[in-house]
């Protein structure tokens, strides 16, 4: 690339700038890389849509293999990795899809029209950076925005539906869009790379659902590979959660579970405040515990479990209830004659979209509780936990 005088003036400003602190790596007090940055930097910039996660169980997969006895995979790719020979089976679930969507159709203009997959809000799809995974590898794209020049007045506050919609990747006709190697079925994910904010604990980027949840189960599994816990872990990253937690499904027949953790992104309700009622966690305020969801009810002894666990651990644990929100846990509940679960979260802001911000303490926290749990968890402990016979009083 040529080194024009204007790019050099540009980089020493940035440079000499305050903002050149922030950095996408932090560093310890030795120097050494944060290897938890470029372990959730790498997850949130691999592109993953549902159906389509390659990108991101090449980097789950040798990541699990490497801490467990065993790694296998469902039918529809979920990665399932064993540690332990025995003692009750215990799922502990992260999904790897992220929301996105599917190229439908090439216009005679070039242009690409989407299939959305996942709960997407119509005003997030407009005027946004995509990727779209094309045969010769990712092509740029932007869905154009009306310009205000011609948007009559009253038109100015309404919110484009998506079928209006459509990614403009430079392409002139269906021909140049076909070279660059871009047909139907292409997946679509967000363009939103990570970068730590300002130098703060909070984390930007895309996908954190459930990519913070990918990156539990790897720091999680890293750990519980060193200690002797009496159990078989199951460490499952699932596909196409976003779609109708259909991995969850088939990797739980696989599994046969006796006790199912789901690890997932919270939704914060600390920015739009005026509306309490519909979720109650905080940014930076510690792991979320959801006691209701409209997919499932948790387990209330494994509620119990996780409280006390947290308060031994001195772990702060925020509760939710949230009703549009579904998760892995609700397939492995109804799995294996019936599976007692918990769905655990890392706070997220803005989760179907494309910014979301976690914390780093969050983040942490979570991973502290989920192996204290998995460690004092054993056969006596998960027989409690699945026992519903009524407890007979003694007659005085
Ligand atoms: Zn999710």
């Amino acid at each position: 690339m040529r080194c024009s005088a204007s790019l050099v003036a540009l980089s020493l400003a940035v440079c000499l700038s305050p903002f050149a602190l922030t950095q996408d790596t932090q560093s310890g007090s030795d120097g050494t890389p944060d290897a938890t940055v470029v372990l959730l930097r790498e997850l949130s910039n691999a592109p993953g849509p549902p159906g389509a996660e390659e990108p991101v169980r090449a980097i789950m997969a040798p990541m699990m293999k490497s801490a467990s006895d065993e790694v296998r995979y469902d039918g529809l790719g979920s990665v399932i990795a064993r540690q332990g020979e025995s003692g009750p089976r215990i799922m502990v679930d992260a999904h790897m899809d992220e929301l996105g969507g599917m190229v439908r159709r090439i216009t005679p203009n070039g242009l690409l029209t989407m299939q959305m997959l996942g709960g997407w809000l119509d005003q997030a799809l407009v005027d946004q950076r995509w990727t779209i995974l094309g045969a010769k590898g990712p092509v740029r794209g932007v869905t154009g925005i009306r310009d205000i020049h011609v948007v009559p007045a009253e038109e100015r506050g309404r919110v484009y539906p998506r079928n209006m919609l459509s990614i403009d990747i430079g392409a002139m006709t269906a021909e140049q869009a076909a070279q660059m190697g871009i047909e139907p079925g292409d997946p679509v994910v967000p363009d939103s790379p990570f970068e730590v904010l300002n130098g703060s604990e909070n984390y930007l980027g895309k996908a954190w659902d459930d990519r913070v949840g990918c990156a539990v189960l790897i720091e999680a599994m890293r750990r519980t590979a060193k200690s002797a816990h009496p159990n078989r872990l199951f460490y499952v990253a699932t596909t196409q959660e976003e779609i109708g937690l259909r991995g969850a499904h088939t990797a739980a027949d696989v599994v046969k579970p006796d006790l199912g953790i789901a690890i997932e992104g919270g939704i914060t309700g600390d920015v739009y405040a005026g509306h309490p009622e519909e979720t109650q966690e905080k940014l930076g305020a510690g792991p979320g515990l959801f006691l209701y969801d409209s997919s499932t009810l948790p387990n209330r002894k494994l509620v119990a479990f996780v409280k006390k666990t947290a308060a031994d651990n001195r772990i702060p644990l925020q509760f939710d209830l949230v009703q549009g929100y579904g998760d892995d846990s609700a397939a492995i509940q109804a799995s294996n004659g019936g599976t007692p679960t918990i769905n655990l979260v890392v706070p997220v802001r803005y989760t179907h979209a494309h910014n979301g911000i976690m914390n780093r303490g969050d983040f942490d926290r979570m991973v502290d509780l989920v192996v204290e749990m998995l460690n004092h968890l054993d056969q006596k402990q998960v027989d409690a936990i699945r026992n519903f016979a009524p407890q007979t009083t003694t007659q005085p």
